[in-house]
């Protein structure tokens, strides 16, 4: 029988605030332990929470960049449980009445668009994190209180290839609208992978499993790998799947069970006493969705469909968005922005890669544009324009004045090229027999040297018929 996997992510956000969702402590990595407590985020008795007013709008940002819809009315409850990392043995979250809910998210996978249908996403706060050393264990709580943005998907995934996908196109749209830096090694994105598996065909959910606090994309790849094998074959050899918790061992590469339904918490969630429920006024959401930004895909789709890029030059711009505004810059003004980007790509971005950034560039973005129509106007060969850009890189200097001064213009005068030629047959005569005997390879060598000879300048093309009548019998 053919098996297909279902899987849902709940993922884990930590949102960009300065600072935490109920008090003023700072929202900062990698202070020393305990640096950033005070008595609410402490969870000591008689404190009263605040609601950061950031972190509410950049919940109510996502749900907008997820095409979510956003309810006149959402509140806080609080989730109940016992861990030495929680300090006020309950975490404020929102249970029944999200910020956001109902939305989708698009992205590329297996060539085509899949779309995922999003639950909702709500805000929570994280919890401290526990250290265990040799003899003891001890609590940071710098973490407790930090606004966490939690997005529930529908069971809408069918592979790991393409929960990594989904995985890495969320992140991409909360990088673009701010919400989060995403870094992975801060552990800002953490998620719960629930899958299950049923005969293909079958409409009814199987079992489902829970995966939990996965802190890497790959680590989720991974474990799905492992999972989605693992429980066909427990149906396969006639066996049942009961839902249940495990716990992806990454080293050993396998999930084990960690707790089954029945040992499921209850969590006793209540609205929170303390806060009120959150009604946005319209002036409030119409700043909000001022801050919408163009999403990863309409950006990649937009520069395939304006400049006529191939998709890999846009996804790059894409991926590297100061790099894909300084294209945009400089494209809008020329009439020939496929070449642009590949000046852009092939040799800005190698040049940057050394370590100037795109505001001390010494050039100027028409610079780039003058190269272009240099090499399309064949004044300059394509070799001659690296050399041109190379040193316009390192001086500023326009690329006609450079061009001047090197003496880098194209020679398209027949009789130079002539002498060029002939000096190339005979100093190659190997070669040129080689041609004459048929073999075409043997003129791009020629043609090469021609090249050489000239420094770069002979237009290649012209060479090319040179050669070609002098060597044909
Ligand atoms: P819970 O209340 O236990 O958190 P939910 O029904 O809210 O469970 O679902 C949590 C996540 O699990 C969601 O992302 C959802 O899409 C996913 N999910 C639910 N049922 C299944 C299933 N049978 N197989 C795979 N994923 C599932
Ligand atoms: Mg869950
Ligand atoms: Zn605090």
């Amino acid at each position: 029988m053919e098996y297909e996997a279902v899987i849902g992510l709940e993922t884990h956000v930590q949102l960009k605030t300065r600072s935490k969702m109920w008090c003023g402590c700072a929202n900062e990595f990698g202070a020393p332990p305990n640096t950033h407590v005070c008595p609410v985020c402490l969870g000591l008795p008689g404190v009263l929470p605040v609601a950061n007013d950031e972190a509410l709008r950049l919940t109510v940002l996502t749900g907008l960049l997820l095409h979510c819809q956003i309810p006149g009315r959402a509140k806080f409850d609080r989730k109940n449980y016992f861990y030495p990392d929680m300090p006020k043995n309950y975490q404020i979250t929102q249970y029944d009445q999200p910020s956001t809910a109902n939305g989708w998210v698009e992205f590329e996978f297996a060539g085509g668009l899949a779309r995922v249908r999003i639950t909702r996403a709500h805000l929570e706060e994280d919890v401290g994190k526990s250290f265990h050393f040799e003899r003891h264990s001890g609590v940071d709580f710098n973490r407790a209180g930090v606004p966490l943005l939690e997005i529930v998907s529908e069971p809408d995934l069918r592979s790991a290839d393409m929960a990594h996908a989904y995985l890495t196109a969320m992140k991409d749209i909360l990088v673009y609208g701010g919400i989060s830096d995403c870094d992975m090694e801060k552990g800002m994105v953490r998620c719960d992978v629930n899958v299950s598996v049923r005969p293909r065909g079958e409409t009814k959910l199987g079992a489902k499993i829970e995966i939990k606090n996965m802190n890497s994309f790959s680590g989720v790849r991974r474990a799905l790998d492992y999972e989605i094998p693992r429980q066909i074959a427990v149906l396969e050899q006639g066996g049942r799947l009961a839902q249940e918790t495990r716990r992806w061992d990454d080293p050993a590469g396998i999930t084990e069970p960690m707790r089954s339904k029945e040992d499921a918490h209850d969590y006793r969630y209540f609205p929170d006493p303390d806060l009120m429920p959150f009604e946005p006024v319209e002036a409030w959401l119409t700043e909000v969705k001022a801050r919408v930004v163009e999403l990863p895909l309409a950006r990649k789709q937009r520069f395939i469909h304006d400049y006529q890029l191939p998709a890999g030059n846009a996804e790059v711009f894409k991926n590297d968005v100061p790099l894909g505004d300084y294209f945009e810059r400089v494209a809008r003004q020329s009439s020939n922005p496929k070449s642009i980007a590949n000046w852009v790509i092939n040799n800005l971005r190698a040049r940057l890669a050394e370590g100037t950034t795109l505001a001390g560039l010494k050039f100027r973005p028409g610079s780039l544009i003058e190269l272009v129509a240099l090499v399309e106007a064949k004044t300059i060969s394509t070799s001659a324009a690296q050399q041109v850009f190379a040193e316009m890189f390192d001086t500023g200097k326009a690329p006609a004045q450079i061009v001047q001064e090197r003496g880098l213009a194209q020679v398209s005068d027949a009789s130079a090229i002539e002498q060029f030629c002939d000096q190339a047959i005979a100093a190659h005569p190997g070669p040129a027999a080689d041609f004459k005997a048929g073999k075409a390879a043997a003129l791009n060598f020629l043609k090469g040297q021609v090249m050489k000879l000239s420094r770069g300048k002979a237009n290649p093309s012209l060479a090319g018929e040179v050669l070609e009548r002098k060597l044909k019998p």
